[in-house]
């Protein structure tokens, strides 16, 4: 039975702050993440992020305990600074906080400076520290203001590059890779912040425990004030973006995520503001295979009822994708409470003639509940909604993060021309596997309803 909640969260849709901040660092090269916080935070992060990309993943902690709670973190930092210098020598260490050392007011930049300035004269690493409050955000503001922090600290405007900066958001190391390929065809030479695509699907070595040695090098950070224009994947992941519009007047142009052809078009688009860019047949022909594959897939699709959650710019992106295949988003759900995710939604549902129910701050408590009033075909979202679809009898289609009761999720892609004909091909089969026989014919609801009950009789004889 649903109950109306009014001060409580039930399955959230979002994570803690220091989980973007760390997605967004493993894509950089020769870094160490230390969370400055207990030692509950990064073994949280490790668990979740190792069982999503089954990679090991190296995150530091400062390991608070009940008693630097109370006397104060510094000398905890002081220490983790001093370990990880001498044992790992990293070209940078990047220190998130957490809820507890925020709570407790620890001054990371003070106590970083003390750090520099007791070791004047010997080789250290740039060390930067970034405010990740949980309380006072999710990953999504996280993953921001790591990206943001980074440039702060690190961009130093020289000569002109002639390059792009691409903020590449939350997204899977497939779909960095498939961003990367078409900048690859386009001739287009760009500044990825920051690049995943090696490290968290990374082929076996001997060398696995060592620090990343692939993504974005602090060299290329650098260079983003050089940079001939800004664009963020992500339209709630652009403060670096503005940030180097307002110091160096490197123009910056925010979303759509490239899901499907139109935000596809529109990235190409975005990125020809910036420089003129040739497109070949290479990419016209990938387009043209995923309208084929759109109008392929278009008999099994069409008004199939779909809901959505997860980060609000990968809905919003799904939300425009699955409507231009001829679906029907019907329910769309995130966790963070945003009025660009809202406008996004109203834009996409004027446009395609939707009415969508949208569920912006909710969880999955009140999807569950919209679902069993508003009945859906298909589910699209991360593992935390395989109980919903189960108990509803619809597919779930698994994309966004964390993915831990499948394999290979570090290779979904949903993005650019190529990853928009997998999600294609993937959500028709399984829409193909749930509601056609094997004949091709589409099961109707009395067929169903008599399988699930000979499948019932048939665990009662049992
Ligand atoms: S919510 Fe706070 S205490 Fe919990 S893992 Fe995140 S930072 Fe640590």
């Amino acid at each position: 039975m649903y109950h109306d909640k009014k001060f409580s969260v039930i399955n959230p849709s979002k994570m803690c702050q220091p989980m973007g901040a760390i997605q967004a660092l493993l894509g950089i090269k020769d870094t160490i993440p230390l969370i400055h916080g207990s030692q509950g935070c990064s073994t949280y992060m490790r668990f979740q992020l190792t069982r999503h990309f089954r990679e090991p993943i190296e995150v530091a902690s400062t390991s608070m305990n009940e008693k630097t709670v109370i006397y104060g973190g510094e000398f905890n930092l002081l220490k983790a600074l001093k370990n990880i210098t001498e044992k790992q020598s990293p070209s940078l260490i990047a220190v998130t906080s957490s809820c507890l050392t925020e709570t407790i007011g620890d001054d990371m930049a003070g106590i970083i400076k003390k750090f520099e300035d007791a070791n004047i004269g010997k080789e250290l690493p740039i060390i930067i520290p970034i405010s990740t409050p949980s309380y006072a955000g999710t990953h999504i503001e996280g993953y921001d203001n790591t990206i943001k922090a980074l440039v702060e600290y690190l961009s130093t405007p020289s000569r002109a590059n002639g390059k792009i900066n691409i903020i590449i958001g939350n997204n899977s190391p497939a779909d960095v890779k498939e961003i990367k390929a078409l900048l690859t065809e386009l001739n287009c030479e760009s500044i990825i912040l920051t690049d995943n695509s090696e490290n968290l699907d990374a082929p076996l070595s001997e060398s696995a425990l060592n620090l990343y040695n692939e993504g974005t090098t602090i060299e290329e950070i650098k260079d983003t004030a050089n940079s001939l224009g800004t664009i963020s994947l992500s339209k709630h992941a652009d403060s670096a973006g503005v940030l180097l519009e307002k110091k160096f007047g490197v123009k910056s142009i925010s979303g759509p995520l490239p899901a499907g052809l139109e935000n596809t078009d529109r990235f190409i688009s975005s990125l020809c503001k910036f420089d003129e860019f040739e497109v070949p047949e290479s990419i016209e022909k990938d387009r043209g295979r995923l309208m084929d594959a759109m109008v392929d897939a278009h008999s099994y699709n069409y008004r199939r009822k779909v809901a959505i959650f997860g980060d609000p710019d990968f809905v919003s992106g799904m939300t425009n994708f699955t409507s231009e295949m001829g679906m029907t988003p019907t329910i769309l759900c995130t966790g963070v409470e945003s009025k660009r995710f809202n406008e996004d939604i109203n834009l996409i549902s004027e446009k395609k003639g939707l009415n969508p129910t949208i569920l912006a701050s909710g969880d999955l408590y009140d999807l569950h509940h919209k679902i069993k009033e508003k009945p859906v075909d298909i589910l699209i979202g991360n593992s935390y909604g395989a109980s919903i679809a189960q108990e509803e009898n619809i597919p779930l289609f698994r994309a966004g993060f964390p993915i831990f009761d499948r394999l290979g999720a570090q290779r979904i892609s949903v993005l650019g021309y190529n990853g928009g004909i997998n999600f294609v091909d993937e959500i028709t089969n399984t829409i193909l596997d749930y509601y056609y026989d094997e004949a091709g014919y589409e099961i109707t609801e009395e067929e169903s309803h008599e399988s699930t009950r000979s499948g019932l009789f048939a665990e009662e004889e049992v």
